[in-house]
């Protein structure tokens, strides 16, 4: 069974200061029919013979002065201690966005953010828009096809609009939990100004995965994708539920590269040292437990922690993070790392 979802319409509510997409589910068969259509480029079939991707990392923007202990209390500063886990005061945390390229299909691993005022209040550093990354590493937004939200917050789920041929993946979970909390009573999240950010999927197709949802043509994987709700959006190229590991339905995506299997962890990784040290990071919305099986199951996907791709690493584009150390700096101060090419494809370093 898939369930789809597009957005019919725009409301714009006054009284919450707040635009919020109408949602109209669409027929199991019309998902199947476009997703089989010949017409459909992105047709897994038609890239049998192309099994492996290029991938690089991009900053996004950079939160700035975090105190550590804040994002992972595992490494809460304590004053005067001198252990690595304790003597880190304050962090600076990216955004990283991935931009995955297999053959010609261009996909990103979630799509960052350009609130502007926000952007000020968060002590945000090094902004960049998608559309400059993009362009910095050869490629036209319009060439982006598919977008897999890791989750829809605000720092990972904006600029939508500027990626105007894109189909959004979402897991139907995470509409259900961004739906009950725009239907929350505004009075009650005034101090959740998270709420009123967490949307900006207007103007774009949405299509939400449902658990267990299209793993197409093959009735063996069929079977497996319902019991594991997976959904293979291109040969090899694999969305995980994560539910609860960040928000209600958070999402990993599993990614085959020369350098081995690559999982984008969204928020569910928030820090790749943490899954190295099977310590929980950015808790605020995260059953901690389903974090914890997040992890696993890039352990168990890779092989490793190594190739778990975290969006907030502070060690990121640095030798201590060895997936994003191969980096350099663009005209914004944001940083850029090539990850993995695939055979053939040519290096985006000067
Ligand atoms: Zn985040």
């Amino acid at each position: 069974m898939v369930f789809a979802f597009e957005v019919s319409a725009v409301k714009f509510d006054a009284s919450t200061n707040e635009t919020r997409p109408i949602l109209t589910r669409i027929s199991a068969e019309e998902f199947a029919a476009i997703e089989n259509s010949p017409l459909n480029e992105n047709n897994p079939t038609e890239l049998a013979s192309q099994t492996l991707c290029s991938v690089w990392a991009v900053e996004v923007s950079r939160f700035m002065g975090v105190p550590y202990g804040s994002f992972m209390p595992d490494r809460a500063f304590v004053p005067g201690s001198d252990k690595p886990m304790h003597n880190i005061n304050t962090v600076d945390l990216p955004v990283n966005v991935g931009v995955i390229k297999c053959g010609d299909e261009v996909i990103l691993a979630d799509s960052g953010w350009k609130q502007t005022e926000y952007h000020k209040e968060t002590g945000t550093q090094h902004f960049t828009p998608i559309a400059d990354e993009l362009k910095d590493l050869g490629i036209d937004p319009s060439q982006v096809r598919k977008i897999v939200l890791g989750h829809a917050h605000w720092d990972h789920a904006g600029q939508l609009d500027d990626l105007p041929n894109a189909t959004v993946y979402v897991q139907r979970e995470e509409l259900r939990g961004i739906e009950w909390a725009l239907s929350y009573p505004p009075e009650n999240r005034r101090g959740q100004p998270e709420c009123r950010r967490l949307l900006p999927l207007a103007r774009v197709r949405l299509r939400a995965a449902d658990h267990g949802a299209g793993v197409r043509q093959d009735p063996a994987r069929q079977g497996r994708g319902r019991r594991d709700g997976e959904m293979e959006i291109l040969l090899g190229v694999r969305i995980h539920p994560a539910f609860r590991a960040h928000t209600n339905g958070s999402q990993l995506l599993e990614v085959p590269t020369a350098a081995g299997k690559i999982v984008f962890g969204s928020d569910a990784y928030s820090s790749w040292q943490g899954i190295r040290d099977w310590m929980p990071a950015n808790i605020q919305q995260t059953d901690t437990v389903q974090q914890m099986l997040a992890y696993e199951k890039c352990y168990k996907i890779t092989g490793g922690y190594n190739n778990c791709f975290a969006a907030h690493e502070p060690t990121s584009y640095t030798d201590q993070y060895p997936l994003l150390k191969d980096s350099r700096v663009g005209a914004h101060g944001e940083r850029i790392a090539e990850v993995a090419l695939a055979p053939g494809e040519k290096s985006r370093h000067p």
